[in-house]
């Protein structure tokens, strides 16, 4: 893609409107424009990023077993009456009347609609368990929104619902998304912390929030912290082996506020090990057995032949929070360089010809390197501009490529100047530069 084609507004400085580096950079880089408090127009930078998170989010859904599917924004209210939130949810939800005067509402999460969905279709135990997810826009009416699309009033979400026929098989369910929240939150470069949480307007019992650590984060969380050490690789998606991965992080303390009781924080953990920090919440888990499946009759015929109401769990991911959290956790605002993980990253490489007015041989030679990078599915972004060194350097450094080559005196014959972005430079045949770029996409 050449920049001069591209629809990348970015400005010169940081807009004041913007507290927290994510939403600066996502204003100055022009990946997002807002429409009006808490709303957004998702741009090509901004918009290709949240696209690689969710296509990830996906993948992991896939492999528990969970089979995408997907709901309206609009709702019924009748659904929401039945299980006694419609009155319950409070001004965060967005009424809505339509031509007929019926009351309608846009979605603020799909407990009530997919209950409904499975009590007219599944009758028996023999169909369960039934994992179930959709990516979907969201609203709530969010008394303060702020930090950009941190907490904004519409916003990008994955959720899921899990069906089972007892708790204990409804346990396993609930490890199968705590095990894959892990990896899509590695995949993405982040270090997720699952802590105990309450249950808040979902209600039930069990429930764990995923949080990475920043300052800017509006989470406080208490926590021990050998949990940071931990990792689920060698987990496998059987009963056994997912409940002891749970457990495994469970013997560490890792709450957040509603949850923190100092005298057993302080008895528990160890002076060294007490941490006590802000975090972002990414990702947010809830086992709520048959808090809907009683209230809206989604029953199933059990073994002997007596019903029971299906138990339920359900499990979000904040897909457009977390563009902005993977931004808090990589960006340097300092030397304003945008680090992105490869894995989501909007272009793999940037190409920085140095142009001289009457002479075209430097972008000649981009171009020539795009054609063989194309070649190897490697997505690169040109810099055709004739600007300035040092400001093309700048802008690409806020875009964020995780690699640059810079075509001007240092690359002569078949080395290229190539960097990682942010790094030291390396003088490489372009054979090998697609090698290293190859091998790490083949790695995610
Ligand atoms: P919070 O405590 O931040 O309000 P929540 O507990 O209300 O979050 P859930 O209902 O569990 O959130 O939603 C699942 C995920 O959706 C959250 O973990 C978060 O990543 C994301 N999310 C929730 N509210 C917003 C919002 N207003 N803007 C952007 N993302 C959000
Ligand atoms: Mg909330």
């Amino acid at each position: 893609m050449l920049l001069s084609n591209s629809f990348i507004p970015i400005l010169k400085n940081n807009p004041s409107e913007a507290k927290i580096k994510s939403h600066q950079l996502m204003l100055r880089v022009g990946m997002i424009k807002q429409a009006s408090a808490g709303i957004y127009s998702w741009l090509p930078l901004g918009f290709k990023v949240m696209k690689k998170i969710e296509d990830i989010v996906r993948q992991e859904q896939n492999k528990i077993g969970a089979q995408e599917i997907l709901m309206p924004t609009i709702q019924s209210s009748e659904i929401w009456k039945e299980s006694g939130r419609y009155d319950d949810y409070g001004e965060e939800m967005l009424r809505i009347t339509d031509r007929q005067n019926r009351e309608m509402l846009y979605g603020p999460t799909n407990e009530e609609q997919v209950t409904e969905i499975f009590r007219s279709s599944i009758k028996s135990y023999k169909s369960l368990p039934q994992l179930l997810y959709h990516i979907q826009w969201k609203f709530r009416d969010e008394i303060r929104p702020r930090f950009g699309i941190m907490r904004g009033r519409e916003f990008y979400m994955k959720d899921a619902y899990s069906f089972d026929v007892s708790d204990e098989e409804a346990f396993y369910s609930y490890n199968k998304f705590f095990l894959s929240y892990l990896r899509t939150f590695k995949k993405l470069s982040l270090t997720a912390i699952p802590m105990a949480a309450d249950t808040g307007p979902i209600g039930g019992n069990l429930s764990h929030e995923f949080i990475i650590l920043a300052d800017t984060g509006e989470s406080k969380i208490f926590t021990d912290k050998r949990i940071f050490e931990l990792d689920s690789d060698d987990t496998q998606l059987e009963k056994g082996s997912l409940e002891s991965m749970r457990k495994k992080y469970e013997q560490f303390y890792a709450v957040t506020d509603e949850k923190f009781n100092k005298e057993e924080f302080e008895k528990i953990v160890s002076k060294e090990n007490q941490l006590i920090t802000k975090g972002i919440e990414v990702g947010h888990i809830f086992y709520f057995g048959d808090k809907y499946s009683k209230p809206m009759g989604a029953s199933v015929d059990l073994p002997g032949g007596k019903k029971d109401f299906v138990k339920m769990g359900s499990y979000g991911i904040g897909v457009s929070r977390l563009v902005g959290a993977i931004i808090e956790a990589k960006y340097d605002d300092k030397n304003e360089i945008m680090k992105w993980p490869l894995s989501v990253a909007p272009y793999d490489i940037a190409l920085i010809p140095m142009i001289n007015k009457n002479d075209a041989s430097a972008l000649d030679k981009a171009n020539n390197i795009n054609k063989e990078l194309l070649k190897n599915n490697i997505d690169a972004i040109i810099d055709d501009t004739d600007e300035n060194f040092s400001s093309k350097i700048k802008k690409m450094n806020l875009i964020g490529a995780p690699h640059q080559i810079i075509i001007g005196k240092k690359s002569e014959g078949d080395l290229l100047e190539f960097k990682v972005t942010g790094e030291e430079t390396q003088n490489l045949p372009l054979s090998k530069i697609i090698e290293i770029i190859t091998k790490q996409k083949n790695s995610i």
